[in-house]
């Protein structure tokens, strides 16, 4: 049996699962991702978790062939570098040398949209695009195009850090020390901060308190205006951004992933309008927004995928 460890370190949590070359989860686990920990302990804390799912998956080491990391931010693949992972604060970390002395197996890394991103046109709700632009929201908001089968990377691997366009000139500070970017606007976290601020003015009932965007959506559900309001606030930035995305890179699907996306149509519709109203008729026309299909799991399902490529090619 070939199997792959996929792991998706993202703002809240890391998730890890073995993943079958068809892309069939064996097993998976998850646990809180905590920034003040160095990389070194985080892997190995993995290295524990991978033993275990082989365990539970009655399975063997010598069945795993390599390990894929989706990270979310910024990477230097040439040196197996992070050079910064602004919601999460590590910066300069040979990642894949402290990586695979913990594994003792092969890894690759990647940017965790742009991960996400091949999962959905792997085996998720973007198998038939021709131009699939992915953008996830959650901690932060990411992104990643697969054009014709193929991840779409720039020059320096920054093509799809959609989180940091400026759309707010001068407007909140961000991690990566700009200000006005998408994901201090759009993102979860942006909601849970515009929450924080309406309960402290008084606007919102500081009853029930709010950690996390689902909160939010659940006191819309009930009715709240004020909550609406957040939601309709951030899915109209988001639905902007998405104009300058496609009106950039003309895509035929733009999937909405991340942990946002659980939220299904109360959050996909505003930013669906919004996309419409920004966007030029030609451009939007030709794209249908939706939400990705493998939520949560496209991360580890993503960077198995990147593991399957490259050992592939080195065979
Ligand atoms: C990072 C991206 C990442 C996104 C989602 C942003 O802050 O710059 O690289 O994909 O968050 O995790
Ligand atoms: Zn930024």
């Amino acid at each position: 049996m070939t199997l792959y460890f996929g792991v998706d370190v993202g703002g809240t949590s890391i998730k890890t699962a073995l993943v079958t070359e068809k892309g069939e989860m064996v097993t998976k686990s998850s646990f809180a991702t905590n920034p003040h920990r160095c990389p070194e302990d985080v892997c190995n804390e993995l290295q524990g978790v991978l033993h275990q799912a082989v365990e539970k998956a009655a399975c063997s080491m010598s069945d795993v062939v390599g390990v894929g990391v989706g990270l979310p931010g910024f990477l230097d693949l040439q040196k197996g570098e992070i050079i910064k992972l602004p919601n999460i604060g590590w910066e300069r970390v040979p990642f894949i040398q402290i990586a695979e002395s913990a594994f003792h197996l092969p890894v690759v890394m990647e940017n965790d949209a742009k991960v996400a991103a091949l999962a959905e046109s792997w085996i998720g709700a973007g198998q038939h695009a021709l131009a699939l632009g992915c953008v996830t929201v959650g901690t932060g908001v990411g992104g990643g195009f697969v054009v014709h089968q193929r991840l779409y990377r720039g020059v320096n691997g920054m093509a799809g850090e959609v989180g940091h366009l400026t759309v707010d000139k001068g407007g909140l500070p961000c991690h990566c020390g700009r200000r006005g970017c998408l994901e201090t606007v759009a993102s979860a976290t942006a909601m849970v901060r515009r929450a924080k601020e309406l309960q402290a003015s008084g606007q919102l009932s500081d009853e029930i308190a709010i950690d996390e965007a689902k909160t939010i959506f659940d006191l819309a559900e009930k009715g709240d205006n004020i909550a609406q309001q957040i939601i309709d606030e951030a899915a109209d930035w988001l639905g902007f951004g998405l104009s300058i995305i496609a009106g950039t890179v003309n895509p035929d699907t733009i999937l909405i992933g991340g942990g946002i996306s659980k939220a299904g149509d109360v959050f996909l519709r505003p930013v669906t309008e919004a996309f419409r109203r920004y966007a030029l008729h030609l451009v939007a026309d030709a794209c249908t927004v939706r939400a990705a299909k493998l939520t949560n799991d496209a991360g580890v399902i993503g960077a198995s995928r990147l593991v399957s490529q490259r050992e592939s090619l080195r065979r």
